[in-house]
């Protein structure tokens, strides 16, 4: 019998990590004799624009498959393990989801919403029970949503691998210490098939969470080979107590499909919004850079945040008129700041003429006039020419921004932002098949 057991919302700010829950899950269930992976487990990410999340609003799901008989054992098992693991924190909000058979189309339905959209626990409860699956959930249960959607989303599209290592619970609270050479090094050895691991403008290396969390450090990349070769390439000096090799939606824009109008879009959507720029940019303090965009069904702001970096000087380059695609996150109107897409990123589809008003040409010997004053005319220094009836022209400008997609640096991703390298790697299509290597308690069990 095919089993997805989807969890969510098992970790708080003050520690834990559902991704870890989930390492320590696969251990236990992997020891039971009975149970075969379908599946890398996946590590989904939703909707990056919760605002309830705790940092990267991620979701995990184990495919399995075991004998019918086995199912209330194993069920009895990941509920009391995820019990004892969240240790009754009242911030927490745990949820488990057990899904029998093949995902339906309903469940996956559910889940593209959930990517770009806030979705109900009633719906999610709902359909639950429509599909006959089971879910548990303590305190508001909130973490059902997350673990159903994590089961719908298959990730039959893009994917990509991540393998996170973890630190032994003495190191959890401590700084990390990595070598930055030996990750330079993986850097250059595994691109373009792993990404994100630096930012190329600051160096600042991205593979390490700062937070109390379990997780040591995470590499991303195309293929399980890939990601466990830069495992073993980065050197840090305290132990790994495991590691996991997880398939995800990292890097693959799972979240950005809403196509919206203007007039459509909500507070925490992940939108797509195609229009023409209504008011032109302006820095405000922060060294943010906001525009307007519209098209034809209402205005919307958008801001490049200062962390986009970069980006705000692209967005700073638009002009009244332009034609552009923008990528981002619905922020609610606040009393003193109307609602605002997040950009995420930015196409720049059609670039309108920019034009100035000048100082007329003297048509005698081409250099350019000056004003006689007001409605006086011009003048021409150069010749002595004069002409009272002449008026500004107007000049077109050469535009220094080209047409094209702009995102901003890496290290102001979104786990989901599929990265500029990524263009043209996008797979399709995934055969379900037992994974053969994606975990372990220490580098030794690494095959390669
Ligand atoms: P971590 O990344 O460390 O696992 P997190 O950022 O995933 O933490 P959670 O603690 O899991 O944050 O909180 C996110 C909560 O939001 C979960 O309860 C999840 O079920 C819920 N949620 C996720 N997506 C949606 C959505 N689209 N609509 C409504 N609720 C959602």
């Amino acid at each position: 019998m095919k089993l997805h057991i989807g969890f969510d919302d098992t970790d708080s700010l003050k520690g834990g990590c559902t991704t870890y829950l989930a390492s320590c899950l696969i251990e236990l269930l992997y020891k039971l004799k009975f149970v075969r992976f379908l599946d890398y487990p996946n590590l989904v990410r939703l909707n990056p624009n919760i605002p309830w999340k705790t940092r990267g609003n991620g979701a995990v799901c184990l495919r399995l498959e075991i004998p019918e008989w086995a199912y209330l054992e194993v069920r009895e098992r990941v509920v009391g393990f995820v019990e004892r693991s969240f240790r009754g924190e009242a911030e927490t909000n745990p949820g488990i989801v057990f899904l029998k058979g093949d995902v339906s189309e309903q469940v996956k339905g559910f889940s593209f919403e959930a990517l770009w959209r806030v979705v109900s626990l009633s719906r999610a409860l709902r359909l639950i029970r429509v599909v006959g699956g089971e879910a548990y959930g303590f305190n508001n249960c909130r973490g059902i949503i997350g673990a159903l959607a994590a089961c719908g989303e298959t990730l039959e599209d893009d994917y990509t691998f991540e393998v996170i290592a973890y630190r032994t619970r003495r190191f959890w609270g401590k700084p990390r210490k990595i070598d930055p050479e030996s990750v330079l090094r993986m850097d250059r050895e595994t691109y373009p098939q792993t990404f994100n691991n630096l930012d190329p403008e600051t160096g600042r290396i991205l593979i390490m969470p700062r937070g109390p969390d379990p997780v040591l450090f995470g590499v991303r990349g195309e293929t399980v080979e890939a990601v466990l070769k830069a495992l073993k390439m980065v050197s840090v000096d305290e132990p790994i107590e495991r590691w996991t090799v997880f398939r995800t939606n990292h890097g693959t824009d799972n979240h950005l499909r809403c196509r919206c109008r203007v007039a459509e879009v909500k507070p925490h959507m992940a939108v797509v919004v195609e229009g023409w720029v209504s008011k032109p940019p302006k820095t405000i303090p922060g060294r943010h850079v906001i525009f307007s965009v519209s098209d034809g069904t209402g205005e919307i702001f958008c801001a490049a945040y200062e962390p986009t970096g970069e980006l705000r000087k692209v967005v700073k380059g638009l002009v009244v008129g332009d034609r552009v695609r923008v990528y981002g996150g619905l922020r609610k109107a606040k009393p003193r700041t109307p609602k605002t897409i997040n950009l995420e990123k930015i196409e720049v589809l059609e670039l309108t003429r920019k034009v100035e008003l000048k100082n007329p040409l003297c048509p005698r010997c081409g250099k350019r006039m000056v004003s006689m004053g007001k409605g006086k005319g011009f003048r021409c220094e150069k010749c002595g020419f004069r002409d009272s009836k002449a008026k500004k022209v107007e000049v077109e400008v050469p535009r220094s921004l080209k047409e094209g997609l702009y995102l901003p640096p890496p290290r102001s991703h979104r786990h989901l932002t599929k990265p500029i390298q990524r263009y043209g790697m996008e797979k399709h299509g995934w055969n379900f098949e037992e994974p053969k290597v994606f975990w372990g308690r220490s580098l030794a069990d690494l095959p390669f």
